[in-house]
């Protein structure tokens, strides 16, 4: 008799654990984004479709890493990461699946999607030049110009090891001869006014204490700096330079992308295309730039203040396929230069 007590309380068990699984919806989201500031949009997810986000933060990189050696038990649904070259890497590991989406077809625009659909563009970052407002008179509106030997001495950028960097030359190599270009970044390293080191923060920062006049880094670092009334150096030293947008009368600004892609072996990959759909739709849109000072990758979407104040600019519309598949070109040439 109690025997049969024990076998009928488990098949309620059973029954009950699998009434869960049939009934809670989740997905499960390995995350380079700070997690504190995607919490919010995610939260929102949550609340207007019932799926319940279970994240994984860590650095771009060391997720790619982990995927693959989770192999096909890896609970990730969705790898959010930034930069095309990253995307591009994570692509040719072979981890994504093909996105097939409606919605992100109508919202994300072609240059900002994986030619095979197998990654989408959600935020755009952009990377122009910046100079101190001290600066002495230069003439300067062209990436090309970096290499003007005017500029002797005067240009700090980080090291060639940096993907946003490599993306930049990759973006080069897309319009122009190999062979000029390595003589451009000959020319780039020969105006450096140090040795490459620290983040595109720390570019700035040099620039306000007079190391250097002319800065090559990532919008969202400066507002970042411009936003931190908490750290008073930072917002003096963002408020020393001024925003150049280069290549206005050609191609355009070099831009960049945060964005996502579905595991081939996600565990709920319908939640997971609803989760990339809804951080391409309008409101989530707004809010995902905005949580990095980024630019929305959807057009008409409000920027954030402190954007809006550097005005509009005319962003390269290469594929941003080329930064990826240019990447092994790019770090070669950059290596060739000397650009440490
Ligand atoms: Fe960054």
């Amino acid at each position: 008799m109690k025997k049969r007590v024990i076998s009928l309380a488990s098949i309620t068990m059973a029954s009950l654990l699998w009434a869960c699984q049939a009934t809670s919806e989740e997905v499960n989201l390995y995350s380079a984004r700070k997690e504190a500031l995607i919490k919010p949009l995610l939260e929102e997810f949550t609340q207007s479709t019932g799926i319940k986000v279970n994240i994984i933060s860590s650095k771009a990189d060391a997720l790619l890493k982990r995927i693959q050696s989770e192999g096909k038990n890896s609970p990730a649904d969705v790898l959010l990461t930034t930069d095309a070259g990253r995307l591009h890497r994570a692509k040719n590991a072979g981890i994504f699946s093909v996105i097939r989406s409606e919605v992100i077809d109508q919202n994300i625009p072609e240059q900002y999607k994986d030619s095979d659909s197998q990654w989408v563009g959600l935020s755009v970052r952009a990377r122009p030049i910046m100079v101190t407002k001290s600066a002495p008179s230069i003439t300067l509106s062209t990436y090309e110009d970096l290499a003007n030997p005017e500029l002797n001495g005067q240009i700090c950028i980080r090291s060639s090891s940096n993907i946003y960097n490599q993306s930049l030359v990759a973006s080069l190599l897309a319009v122009s001869d190999e062979e000029l270009i390595e003589q451009w970044a000959k020319g780039l390293v020969a105006n450096m006014a140090r040795s490459p080191q620290g983040g595109d923060r720390d570019q700035i920062r040099a620039a306000a204490v007079g190391q250097c006049s002319v800065v090559v880094a990532n919008t969202y670092y400066l507002a970042n700096m411009l936003s931190n009334a908490e750290k008073e150096t930072d917002f003096a030293a963002g408020s020393s330079v001024t925003v150049i947008w280069p290549n206005q009368e050609g191609r355009g600004t070099h831009v960049n992308i945060s964005g996502a892609g579905i595991l081939k072996t996600a565990p709920n990959a319908d939640n997971a295309k609803r989760l990339i759909e809804f951080l391409a739709s309008d409101k989530a849109q707004e809010i995902y730039a905005n949580v990095n000072f980024e630019y929305p990758v959807k057009a008409g979407i409000s920027l954030h203040p402190i954007l809006q104040k550097w005005g509009s600019f005319k962003a390269d519309t290469l594929d941003m396929d080329k930064l990826g598949t240019n990447n092994a070109s790019a770090v070669k040439l950059m290596d060739r230069a000397g650009w440490k």
